[in-house]
């Protein structure tokens, strides 16, 4: 699948991993080519520790697409990392914001999805 991507790559080996700049060492929210505060296009991956801080909560209970309908209804959050940068996962059912969390992971099909539990 898309495993040459490098987040997908980590999750797939059990690790979030976000863009940090080699030059200044900001992190990098998304993925960008060139850095957001000094501009080098020197950046490169790096390993999170995986614990973070719940920003946002949405109970999902219709699945946008076939493939994730069976797994409705469904925990996403928006999850700031320890490390600064914020991703998109699925998490335990019930979690709440300013919530303490760490990253777990979930094979779907041929794919590996972030989903956070509480600590
Ligand atoms: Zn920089």
């Amino acid at each position: 699948m898309s495993t040459d991507h490098p987040y997908q790559a980590g999750l797939d080996a059990g690790v979030v991993r976000y863009q940090a700049c080699e030059d200044c060492a900001a992190w990098q929210p998304l993925q960008r080519h060139a850095c957001r505060a000094c501009g080098s296009t020197r950046l490169a991956w790096r390993d999170a520790t995986g614990r973070a801080t719940v920003h946002s909560v949405t109970e999902v209970a219709r699945a946008p697409t076939e493939d994730f309908r069976a797994l409705t209804p469904y925990t996403l959050v928006l999850a700031t990392l320890d490390e600064g940068p914020r991703v998109m996962a699925h998490a335990e059912p019930g979690v709440t914001i300013g919530e303490r969390v760490r990253a777990g992971f979930m094979r779907h099909g041929e794919r590996t999805l972030l989903r956070f539990q509480r600590e």
